[in-house]
């Protein structure tokens, strides 16, 4: 299918229209309308290749929700006009231990990722929701629960699902104290996410106009984590923290804020982390976790938690030409909370 997409065609220059095809549906294949997609940084380290991999042209983008246009004849979840979204994956083995517990994120051959990811099938390499349409497998397509407004779900695809996913995984529940380290896409979502569980939150932020707000997202607490004194007042307080933090950073002061037997869970920063002293760790049993994004089944537990609870990321909409002022305003972190494209706007790059 003629496709139309916006691709980074190297580490430098700025995201471009780009026309491309997507491959014709599979058997078990769902063709996707792509209505709203989410601007995760991950989005931005790939089209910069900070992690080294990146291959041009690259179509990011991995919230999408969208209609369904077409399926295979062998689907038969989906039929057309049903409201759908796709994540971070669109396919894997399907038939090692992770990917049978649901855990397609560590699957023993490698997940395929929804963009500059290496198609199973045809080798292709696969191009993300910066585009107004996608094929995906059908395992891998979401449901959007009836109820939800649709311009307000995609970031819930990946910002939800990688914070969730260690939420559930560390078991927070009502009176848990959850610390959250950066109020971005991941954070805010983290902070609505715990509170919804019953956690008290406590937000560290770089940003004292964030800091205003935090409350009305569900923080009970909120430290400014370059006031020393604010941190040293929140020493030992934290069972959980989740930090979001897109750069290697010393996690010492954060180490400094958990109690006994608490857990750092790095979800941010893929990175060489400064080293810190063990004493750190050894004097409370803590430990520092990390987490990569959340399988197929919590991704949809996510969405239905989200539509029970009533909890929408804060999206600020953009068209997709503003895809570069928008990457340049993520950089410092001049994002409330999360980017949203309308797709429509790709429109305007048709003619
Ligand atoms: P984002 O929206 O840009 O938010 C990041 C937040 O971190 C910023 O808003 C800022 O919050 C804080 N921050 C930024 N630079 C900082 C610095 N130098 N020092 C301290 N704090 C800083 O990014 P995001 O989309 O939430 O993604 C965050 C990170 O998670 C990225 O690296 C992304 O690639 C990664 N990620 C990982 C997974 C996974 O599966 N593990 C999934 C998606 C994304 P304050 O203003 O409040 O300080
Ligand atoms: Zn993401």
């Amino acid at each position: 299918m003629n496709t139309i997409g916006y691709a980074a065609f190297d580490k430098e220059s700025p995201l471009k229209p780009f026309s491309f095809n997507r491959r014709e549906l599979r058997a078990n294949d769902v063709a996707i309308d792509i209505k709203y997609c989410g601007v995760c940084h991950s989005d931005l380290h790939q089209a910069k290749n900070d992690w080294h991999g990146s291959n041009y042209p690259l179509v990011p983008g991995h919230e999408i929700v969208g209609v369904v246009t077409n399926v295979g004849p062998k689907v038969n979840k989906y039929k057309e006009g049903d409201l759908v979204a796709v994540g971070c994956m669109v396919d894997s083995c399907q038939n090692c231990s992770p990917c049978k517990s649901n855990e397609e994120q560590f699957c023993e051959e490698g997940s395929t990722q929804t963009y500059n990811s290496k198609d199973r099938v045809d080798g292709e390499i696969t191009y993300g929701g910066y585009s107004d349409n996608i094929v995906v497998r059908e395992e891998f397509v979401l449901r959007v629960p009836e109820k939800m407004e649709l311009s307000k779900v995609a970031p819930i695809l990946c910002a939800g699902v990688t914070t969730y996913s260690p939420l559930k995984e560390w078991g927070v529940e009502k009176g848990d104290r959850v610390g959250v380290v950066g109020l971005g896409g991941l954070g805010h979502m983290a902070v609505k996410l715990a509170a919804a569980m019953g956690a008290e939150v406590t937000l560290f932020t770089t940003s004292k106009d964030k800091a205003l707000e935090a409350k009305k997202l569900g923080a009970n607490h909120v430290v400014i984590s370059k006031d020393e004194q604010q941190m040293q007042k929140a020493a030992n307080s934290l069972d959980v923290i989740i930090d979001t933090v897109p750069v290697a950073h010393d996690l010492s002061p954060y180490i400094q804020t958990l109690d006994i037997d608490g857990t750092l869970i790095i979800v941010g920063a893929i990175d060489n982390i400064p080293s810190f002293h063990s004493g750190l760790l050894l004097g409370g049993r803590k430990r520092v976790a990390a987490s990569v994004i959340g399988g197929i089944e919590a991704t949809q537990e996510v969405l239905d938690f989200c539509a029970k609870h009533d909890i929408y990321p804060d999206c600020e909409m953009i068209d997709m030409q503003e895809i570069n002022t928008a990457f340049e305003r993520m950089k410092k972190g001049d994002v409330k909370y999360r980017f949203v494209i309308n797709m429509e706007s790709i429109d305007k790059d048709k003619e």
